[in-house]
């Protein structure tokens, strides 16, 4: 990156930088990868280029339906332009189909279609291990007005529409995924963060059998290998469709 930008946050997987225009900022997309709460730990060569890509190309869909994200544009490969918001310090995931943490902490099976779709929220915090939390405690620590809160759970149910539609016509199941919002300068919510496979579970519809194909950062969750292989998979798929 320019030196003339200064780096105003470095997180696991991004890097934030400084922009021209105090109301954007750069977001440089890392090959690092981490799991576990940072437990586990590894670098993909080529993977911060292909999560800029696929995000870039999923927040272009969300604001043809109209969503309000943080996107501008893509700089390059690995960086893009976005509006500088203050990020809420709330992970919002939307389960369509059970798997990963909620299995372990229910005893609903892997793989069993929920009825309607699930939101779970996790308090932002490392040091805590993003805990679960609720609508209450939410108010309570006053992170969000219960206003603001409902809106983002509605944002959450409408992508979750159009990327459920948008996946399956590339023959990607869209089991989860995990969502950021904040506020931008006029003070309107916006979506933030990145949608990739870093962050969102997909499994592959081209199977013959029900077996799990997982093209997502399961790969390295659980030692299956051949990340960078399915991310370029999920990005070729995207292109020819689009
Ligand atoms: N997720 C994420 N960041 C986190 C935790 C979860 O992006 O810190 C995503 C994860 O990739 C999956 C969804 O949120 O698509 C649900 O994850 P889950 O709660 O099942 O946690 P995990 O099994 O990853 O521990």
């Amino acid at each position: 990156m320019n030196n003339k930008y200064e780096l105003i946050y470095e997180g696991k997987a991004k890097k934030v930088f400084t922009h021209d225009d105090a109301d954007k900022v750069i977001i440089e997309f890392k090959d690092d990868a981490t799991a576990f709460n940072a437990l586990k730990k590894a670098k993909f060569e080529g993977k911060g280029k292909l999560n800029c890509l696929i995000s870039a190309r999923i927040f272009e869909i969300l604001i043809k339906n109209n969503i309000p994200t943080h996107f501008i544009k893509l700089e390059n490969e690995n960086t893009m332009i976005t509006k500088k918001i203050k990020v809420i310090p709330l992970e919002i995931v939307l389960r369509n189909t059970a798997y990963g943490s909620l299995c372990k902490q229910t005893n609903i099976k892997p793989g069993t279609s929920l009825e309607k779709p699930l939101i779970d929220i996790y308090l932002k915090n490392d040091e805590l291990n993003d805990p679960l939390i609720t609508k209450d405690r939410i108010e309570l620590m006053k992170i969000l007005r219960s206003k603001d809160l409902d809106l983002i759970l509605d944002l959450t149910l409408k992508i979750n529409e159009i990327l459920i539609r948008f996946f399956k016509n590339i023959k990607l199941k869209l089991v989860d995924f995990k969502l950021e919002f904040g506020f931008d300068i006029k003070n309107n919510i916006l979506l933030g963060d990145e949608i990739s496979p870093d962050n969102c579970r997909l499994w592959d519809l081209n199977q013959k059998n029900d077996t799990i194909v997982s093209l997502d950062k399961d790969l390295f969750r659980n030692d299956l290998g051949g990340l960078i292989e399915a991310y370029r998979e999920i990005y070729r798929r995207i292109n020819d469709f689009l």
